[in-house]
């Protein structure tokens, strides 16, 4: 698949992005901007669908699921689905552009994973959906004869899917495909700061065959916009969302009243337990990985990294030697890492460095912004920073700050660093690097979390459960979990 070059056009450049609405392109009235965080540039408008849209929108996909969507069979729905894995990859080039335009991030992340994903989120979910059986149970009947009880999966209906920015397509892809596999119709909206790779993909679900009204598209904010309008509207019948756990709060008082089904992943404060006996290479590598990639901006990105004590001082310094040399730049320089998503993310990042010096902890490096002297500095990147020495209660170790940027601190016993690691409000994601095979299964058991890698960080099978506990999120989404949340069983007794 080709990439694109800085030739390669923004596909959306000089436009106003429209929603998609019953198989129609349709522009609001109001639009905002979608701004690059390489350099504050304007990309293109972006319509806002108000309230009446929204509705729109969602009677649409409830009139689709009686239409001739209603009416496939599972294979002819998953030989769309993966119609439209093959129409994402003929427009990779697109895809990539548009992703990196979005969120500044390098080329080598969008083309390697998020929009690989992204397509092979759609293969992924066809085959787990036709691979898919149902229950069976034979039963005695007082009258001594029996009946058979056997299982069907039907869709839930209406489903509303709320992205966030940080990895925009493969999230939004993996949460669309298996609700459409499982053959529902959706109302899709993409984080306000990265509407255009599910631009795209609402192109690619017209020119694949998708019929009208099956994926619905609208853009805008949360409250008092799009978002808020989704999830309260009444005939939606379930919200799969990912983002920050306040809102996953929010979203949930809203759909209360018309009792929605609901997915959540949510936020983390993810730990890295490093042990003494580990591969010293291997965990520096992973934990560079785990602390920095996309700029710090994943879910399951290590911000508290916890090392024993006798390797403590090696370990840290290593680590404060690599940051240092990380390349910061725009998507096609080559860099490790570029910005964060906006200049009011970068503020708030910012403002926990500022916090993380006022509640005593010592910068190692980083702590600022960089300084490039030319139209970068209007974007919204950010140094790679370290600290040591904070307090396992100060703010900067208990709350999400979702930029590159750890808090290193030592151990004294595999006792501890579970006590240390389960010490917080969230349970995302854990990584446990040791080469002690006892103690890796001893201590991954023990983590509070939805996940936990050994001697590995984002390492990704599409049919494992994929989740958090506590203010991470509820429920699982992935392979099986997937299904179950996007479709409604029903039992079915025949009488023999
Ligand atoms: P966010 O919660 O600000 O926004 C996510 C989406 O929700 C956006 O589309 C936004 O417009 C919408 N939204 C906001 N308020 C809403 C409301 N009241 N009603 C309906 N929709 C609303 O999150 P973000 O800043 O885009 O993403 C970063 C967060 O997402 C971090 O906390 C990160 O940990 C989390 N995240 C979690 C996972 C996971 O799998 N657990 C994955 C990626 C990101």
């Amino acid at each position: 698949m080709r990439l694109p070059t800085p030739a390669d056009p923004y596909p959306f450049a000089g436009t106003q992005l429209p929603c998609l609405i019953g198989g129609e392109f349709i522009r609001a009235a109001k639009s905002f901007p979608n701004t690059s965080p390489v350099n504050g540039a304007e990309l293109c408008a972006v319509s806002e669908a108000d309230a009446a849209l929204v509705d729109r929108a969602v009677q649409a996909a409830r009139t689709a699921l009686r239409g001739p969507w209603g009416r496939l069979s599972l294979p002819e729905r998953c030989a769309l689905l993966r119609k439209v894995a093959d129409r994402i990859e003929q427009r990779f080039a697109q895809f990539v552009s548009a992703e990196i335009a979005d969120t500044g991030k390098t080329l080598r992340e969008a083309s390697s994973l998020d929009i690989p994903r992204g397509a092979a989120n759609f293969r992924a979910y066809a085959d787990l959906a036709l691979a898919r059986s149902s229950e069976c149970f034979e039963m005695g009947t007082p009258d001594g004869r029996g009946a058979l009880n056997y299982s069907v999966h039907k869709p839930v209906g209406v489903v509303a899917v709320i992205a966030p920015w940080n990895l925009p397509f493969l999230l939004l892809t993996w949460k669309v495909a298996p609700a459409l596999a499982c053959g529902n119709t959706v109302v899709a909206k993409p984080s306000e700061e990265t509407p255009s790779s599910a631009a795209l993909l609402a192109e690619v679900m017209q020119e694949a065959g998708v019929p009208p009204g099956v994926f619905n598209l609208v853009h805008g904010f949360g409250p008092g916009s799009a978002g808020e309008a989704l999830v309260s509207h009444p005939d939606v019948n379930a919200i799969a969302f990912t983002g920050e756990s306040a809102t996953g709060s929010a979203i949930m008082k809203s759909a209360a009243d018309s009792v929605k089904a609901l997915s959540f992943e949510l936020g983390g404060k993810n730990a890295a337990l490093v042990f003494a006996d580990a591969d010293l290479e291997a965990a520096l590598a992973g934990t560079m990985r785990s602390v920095f990639s996309n700029c710090g901006q994943v879910c399951l990105c290590s911000e508290r990294v916890y090392v024993e004590r006798p390797i403590f001082e090696r370990f840290v310094e290593a680590l404060v030697e690599r940051a240092r040399r990380l390349k910061i730049g725009g998507p096609f320089e080559q860099a490790d890492m570029g910005p964060l998503i906006s200049r009011a993310h970068r503020e708030k990042v910012l403002s926990y460095y500022r916090l993380a010096r006022a509640e005593h902890g010592e910068i190692l490096c980083g702590g600022g912004v960089p300084s490039f002297g030319d139209e970068r500095d209007r974007g919204a990147f950010i140094e790679p920073t370290i600290v040591r020495g904070l307090a396992e209660d100060a703010r900067c170790v208990r709350e999400e700050i979702f930029g590159p940027v750890c808090h290193v601190a030592p151990f004294d016993s595999e006792e501890q660093a579970v006590h240390m690691a389960n010490d917080t409000r969230y349970g995302l994601a854990a990584a446990i690097w040791t080469s002690n095979l006892q103690r890796a299964h001893r201590v991954a058991r023990q983590m509070e979390t939805g996940i936990a890698w050994v001697n590995d960080w984002f390492l990704r099978d599409l049919r494992t459960p994929f989740g958090g506990v506590k203010l991470s999120g509820i429920g699982r989404e992935g392979g099986a979990h997937s299904l179950a949340f996007f479709s409604e069983p029903q039992n079915i007794c025949v009488k023999l």
